[in-house]
């Protein structure tokens, strides 16, 4: 298997994306601890995958907050021995609303939990990587990381400081043993999207090249090669998955 003897963390495991990515990390054989803030869905998708054989366990995380940041990595090492691989994924969707009408309490919030989240998991995560020998980080980019989109401003910001900061970091750690990289997804069916699209994802597959919208697994599996060592030369890469979207854009 891919993970053999790793180490995972994901943060915003209980749902979409992220809960696709623990269970297809698990089912490569690595350790997963798990994070979010709903401990009802971190904890169930934890309990899926020990269900199943393998090896997770779950705790609430705020990624905003740099003190339970620390306390992740602290028990990702005390759990497994050793830290390897990261999908920092936790992410909201933010207000729709005209840049010069958007509140800018809400603004901040969407950059504390995706720009400074991501920020701070790196920072926590590098070192403990570096004491393991190497590792490979994945961030939650967004096609919205490349391009962007009306009214959603604190979103298309805050994905393209995730854009620029997996490139940055590839870079200060390229010759470390540390990779980093970052999905960056079109419309994928979860929570997330139905909450931004009114519970109508025709809205969304509309726009789609190929016609539909893609599901959380088609991700997942991206993330899992990416973290993989079948990427081993691929670092600072923002890796579209997004059924042709980016491409029509040009
Ligand atoms: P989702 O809502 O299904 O899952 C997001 C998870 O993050 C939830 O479990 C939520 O509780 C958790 N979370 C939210 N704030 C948090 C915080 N402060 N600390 C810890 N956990 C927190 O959404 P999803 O669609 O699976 O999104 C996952 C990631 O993928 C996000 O970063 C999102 O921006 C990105 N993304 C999603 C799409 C899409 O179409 N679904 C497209 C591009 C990018």
């Amino acid at each position: 298997m891919l993970f053999d003897g790793r180490a995972a963390i994901v943060t915003g495991g209980g749902s979409g994306i992220g809960q696709a990515t623990v269970v297809a990390l698990a089912t490569e054989g690595a350790a997963v601890l798990v994070s979010d803030i709903d401990e009802e869905g971190g904890e169930a998708v934890a309990a899926e995958v020990r269900d199943a054989g393998g090896k997770a366990a779950f705790m609430r995380v705020d990624v905003a907050e740099a003190g339970q940041v620390e306390a992740l990595i602290d028990r990702a090492l005390s759990e497994f021995g050793r830290l390897d691989l990261a999908y920092n994924n936790a992410g909201i969707e933010g207000p729709q609303a005209l840049l010069a009408e958007q509140d800018m309490a809400a603004v901040q919030h969407v950059f504390a939990v995706m720009i400074e989240g991501v920020y701070l998991c790196m920072q926590a995560e590098i070192p403990a990587m570096l004491e393991s020998g190497g590792g490979s980080i994945v961030n939650a980019g967004s096609m919205w990381g490349l391009a962007a989109y009306p009214l959603w401003s604190p979103y298309m910001t805050a994905k393209h400081a995730v854009s620029g900061m997996t490139r940055a970091a590839a870079l200060d750690y390229a010759k470390d043993g540390i990779r980093v990289n970052a999905v960056a997804p079109g419309p994928i069916l979860t929570p997330l999207l139905l909450r931004g699209w009114n519970n109508d994802p025709t809205n969304a597959s509309g726009r789609v090249p190929m016609g539909r919208i893609g599901r959380p697994e088609e991700v997942a599996d991206a993330v899992v090669w990416l973290l993989s060592d079948k990427a081993s030369f691929v670092t600072g890469h923002v890796l579209p998955v997004d059924g042709g979207m980016l491409a029509e854009k040009g």
